[in-house]
């Protein structure tokens, strides 16, 4: 027996997703068959404005509705302390433990044998947006007292060891060190192997806490 066309669509589509095998990608789309019309529309819409009402904030990258993001925009914020993570989500873990700094996410770590390098993620902006600030810093603070504060809050896995490794080195290598930049890495209480996403807010803030710098 052949399925109908409209049902082998979005099987596919829904085996396209991480997690979903094609039994699961059946029954959902046979779940689906028995949604009232209307329902299934505003699921489509939901879908449709997913991309097409969202872009990247033009400073840290994050999913935003506007050209600079609500946190970039928020003028409480500390500027010149910035939380890179390797996904949105994270970014949003952390905002649960009152961090009042600012975001730079990646949108990925470097990892060699899925063929991501360092120009597949966002660490270039990364660097001209640090760049950025410490010429801002001098500028205002003639004595340069001021120091910009990164701290790398990838995974505590190879791929987020050594993507922290890479963007202390860049910074480096661009005259950000010491004085200027200080770069840390969150530790304490992250687990190894652990995930920023799924880890609870009392460890996360602990491990926020507990960075250290990167030398
Ligand atoms: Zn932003």
């Amino acid at each position: 027996m052949k399925l109908p066309q409209s049902l082998t669509r979005l099987i596919e589509s829904f085996e396209r997703l991480p997690g979903i095998g094609p039994k699961t990608a059946q029954r959902l789309t046979f779940y689906l068959l028995h949604f009232p019309q209307e329902e299934l529309e505003v699921f489509a819409e939901a879908l449709e404005g997913l991309k097409k009402n969202t872009k990247l904030c033009s400073v840290c990258k994050n999913v935003s509705e506007t050209d600079i993001c609500s946190v970039c925009g928020d003028p409480a914020r500390d500027k010149r302390t910035i939380v890179v993570v390797a996904n949105p989500l994270d970014s949003f873990a952390l905002e649960r433990t009152g961090f009042k700094g600012t975001y730079h996410i990646l949108h990925g770590i470097i990892d060699p044998l899925n063929n991501i390098g360092p120009e597949e993620i966002f660490i270039k902006e990364l660097i001209d947006r640090v760049e950025g600030l410490v010429e801002e810093v001098s500028f205002e603070n003639v004595d340069g007292s001021d120091t910009v504060e990164i701290i790398i809050a990838t995974n505590m896995s190879m791929e987020g060891e050594s993507t922290a490794m890479y963007i202390s080195k860049m910074l480096r290598e661009r005259g950000m060190d010491g004085g200027k930049v200080r770069i840390s890495r969150i530790a304490r209480g992250l687990p190894v192997g652990g995930d920023v996403e799924y880890a609870d807010d009392i460890t996360l803030g602990r491990a926020l806490e507990g960075r250290f710098e990167i030398k």
